[in-house]
């Protein structure tokens, strides 16, 4: 079986995502003893066919972060991210840096308001909902949650979202609290997961294009220097992590009876007729949860235009592209793909005949207040058709929390970060000061790797081309 790793020049791979490699590879042991100890649950064969490490890989409690796995004959649910169709969008807008420069400090407010202070109204109904879980965004504008312009813009993207926006499923009974929402009687109700950019390293940012890099393609994708892009990054918050203990309480039950879980904990789902309702049951939480997050990201990003709007005028925004990078699915031969913040990297006659002839749009961030990059994919097969989605951790949230004072002092004084707390409100109170900024310290650009080595592995092995590199301005954090 083909692995191939493909790893930054002069950046030291860590032990630890390597021994989750190795284990990963034990699966195919444990496949081999699954179909000894039980081939009923088997029809044809099953093994793990290829995996490739992307340039950001580092450990990932259990399978690296970074990891595209292709199976037959089984899927491994764990080989998805927790966070079930976490992604990335970029939205192209009207604006120029020139009309927001000296406007931060008034966009801040809007910003704050509708992301944390209650002013998202992301009003469903019980029907609404349970159209966006059934089908993603192309629920919503079926079940009338949208209007006029929204329904419009949202229609008109479909074609620019790796998957569609979503894609038809049984919604399981467990989603039904979320359904219901709070509110009981069946009307509209504000729920307070939609609309939600989740902790830690999720974000939307307001970016300036800085460096065009390929001018051919920058072009026909309507991008510009000094032109504003919004960029979200976020996924199926609860809801996926609920799926993920399906899928995981799912694969121990069919261990057949005296058959031991592997050390990391990781096991398969044998696709063989006998185990089709487990398998239907697996498949329906993690489309659930995948429609949500596509969701999830158009409203977030709605509510950034929205606040653009109220502050500076007109936006102009346009969906650029919107791709999961945590995401398993069956290709028609039968193939299982896998991603564990993995981007989708197709080859340009893939994509043919949809609205991106020149190659998939592949969205890198770097890391807070530090560059990031859109490419163009190049369809490398050796990268099962891959590319990182970001710059990748290189210090532990515990390494970065404890110390870096300096180095957190330095960031805040040149960056504009706007969290749910506002640092102005709690002057004073050491304790949340102290909680504030060891949070803010996990996701520095002191925690994160250099996005630069990760581009040029990029473009060195034939992934993906730079077309254009981005400079935040804002960044708003869950
Ligand atoms: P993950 O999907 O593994 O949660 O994170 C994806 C990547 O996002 C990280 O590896 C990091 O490079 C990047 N990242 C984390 N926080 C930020 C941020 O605030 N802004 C930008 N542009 N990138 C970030
Ligand atoms: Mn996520
Ligand atoms: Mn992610």
């Amino acid at each position: 079986m083909p692995v191939r790793i493909f790893a930054n020049d002069g950046v030291p791979i860590e032990r630890a995502a390597v021994d989750e490699l190795l284990g990963l590879l034990e699966l195919r042991e444990t496949i081999a003893r699954m179909r000894e100890a039980a081939p009923e649950l088997f029809d044809g064969d099953a093994y793990l066919e290829a995996v490739s490490l992307s340039s950001d890989f580092h450990r990932g409690a259990g399978i690296p972060i970074g990891t595209t796995l292709k199976t037959r004959g089984v899927a491994v649910p764990q080989a998805v991210g927790t966070d079930v169709n976490c992604g990335m969008r970029v939205h192209t807008t009207g604006l120029t840096y020139d009309q927001v420069q000296g406007r931060l400090d008034a966009l801040e407010r809007p910003v704050r308001h509708i992301f944390f202070e209650g002013g998202r109204r992301i009003g469903l109904t019980p029907i609404q909902r349970e159209a966006m879980l059934h089908e993603g965004i192309p629920g919503l504008l079926q079940s009338d949650a949208l209007k006029d312009e929204a329904w419009l813009a949202a229609a008109d993207e479909l074609n620019r979202i790796n998957g569609g926006g979503g894609a038809p499923t049984d919604v399981p009974a467990m989603f039904n609290d979320y359904i219901r929402g709070s509110g009981g009687s069946g009307g509209v109700t504000f729920d307070t997961q939609i609309g939600s950019l989740g902790g830690g390293n999720h974000f939307l940012e307001v970016n300036i294009i800085m460096n065009i890099h390929d001018r051919a393609t920058a072009h026909a994708w309507g991008l510009r220097e000094g032109q504003v892009v919004i960029m979200v990054h976020t996924g199926s918050l609860g809801l996926g992590h609920t799926a993920t203990a399906v899928g995981k309480a799912a694969m121990r039950a069919l261990l057949p009876s005296g058959m031991s879980l592997p050390n990391n904990g990781i096991t398969v789902l044998p696709l063989g007729e006998r185990c089709a309702e487990t398998r239907a049951a697996v498949r329906a939480a993690i489309q659930t949860a995948s429609n949500f997050a596509f969701a999830n990201r158009f409203y977030l990003a709605r509510m950034a235009i929205q606040a653009l709007e109220q502050e500076i005028g007109e936006v102009g925004a346009s969906l650029l592209w919107d791709s999961p990078h945590n995401l398993l699915w069956e290709e028609e031969d039968g193939v299982v793909v896998h991603r564990k913040g993995s981007t989708p990297a197709r080859s340009p006659e893939a994509l043919a005949n949809t609205a991106f002839p020149w190659g998939e749009p592949v969205i890198v961030p770097g890391s807070m207040g530090a560059p990031s990059f859109i490419l163009r994919s190049l369809g490398n097969p050796d990268a099962l058709y891959s590319a990182c989605h970001g710059a990748g951790r290189a210090l532990s949230r515990g390494e970065a929390q404890r110390g870096c004072d300096a180095e957190l002092d330095e960031f805040l004084a040149r960056f504009r970060v706007v969290t749910p707390v506002d640092p102005r409100q709690i002057r004073g109170r050491a304790d949340l000061v102290e909680a504030w900024r060891a949070e803010l310290k996990q996701e520095a650009p002191f925690a994160y790797k250099n996005i630069g080595p990760v581009i040029d592995t990029l473009r060195g092995a034939g992934v993906a081309e730079p077309v254009v590199e981005l400079h935040p301005i804002m960044t708003v954090k869950g």
